[in-house]
């Protein structure tokens, strides 16, 4: 199964298939990988153990970022990533960011999110809609309307413990209307706004 794959030179780690959301855009309804990579479906959820093997054979020659961010939602898996990024900190000079829906206080509520200080690097937050109707139409969180206001409390909070945090949108069925009201909310919150770009059954995932 793959764990890790290259993209764009870039490491991704592929640590789970979880994940409350149901994105219109996902990629994981238009294929099994992305760019080069084989399926990134996992035949389980692989144990530490297994993803330090995983990351241990993997060429890693080049690479200066390794980025959670797979077939699922990374932080479905918060204590498991937190060790990782421990690993490879400690063995390695790489910067490591996380994508991720920032839904962890309905996910895991119990994670401290002051774990990532000094582990995680980066951090983009799929912000996905400028308001509670529009992000659980495009989204389809388990957790119903209350979702889009934890993930802003998220992204606005975890800049105290990363040193970069972004969040993205998708150009998916969006106006340039739309697109403008999510640069507003995402400026309220102080945090700069990336536009990735739908291409036919595919994101361009940077
Ligand atoms: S949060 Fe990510 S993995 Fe989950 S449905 Fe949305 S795009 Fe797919």
């Amino acid at each position: 199964m793959t764990i890790f794959y290259k993209f764009d030179g870039k490491m991704y780690a592929n640590i789970t298939n979880q994940c409350p959301c149901s994105c219109t855009f996902c990629i994981r309804k238009n294929g099994d990988g992305v760019g080069g990579s084989d399926s990134l479906w996992l035949e389980k959820e692989p144990s530490y153990d297994e993803i330090i093997s995983a990351f241990e054979s993997f060429d890693k020659s080049g690479i200066e970022e390794l980025v959670f961010c797979g077939y699922g939602e990374p932080m479905m898996r918060a204590d498991i990533l937190i060790s990782v990024a421990d690993y490879v900190k400690k063995h390695t000079d790489m910067q490591i960011r996380i994508n991720t829906n920032g839904l962890i206080a309905l996910m895991n509520p119990l994670f401290d999110i002051s774990a990532l200080k000094y582990r995680i690097d980066k951090v983009s937050v799929s912000l996905n809609a400028s308001n509670p109707d529009k992000y659980y139409q495009i989204t389809n969180p388990k957790y119903g309307l209350p979702s889009y206001n934890s993930m802003l409390n998220f992204a606005i909070r975890v800049q105290e413990f990363v040193p970069e945090v972004s969040f993205t949108v998708v150009d998916y069925d969006f106006d340039e209307e739309e697109i403008e009201k999510c640069r507003e909310r995402a400026a309220d919150c102080g945090i700069p706004l990336r536009v990735r770009h739908y291409v036919s059954d595919n994101v361009k995932y940077e």
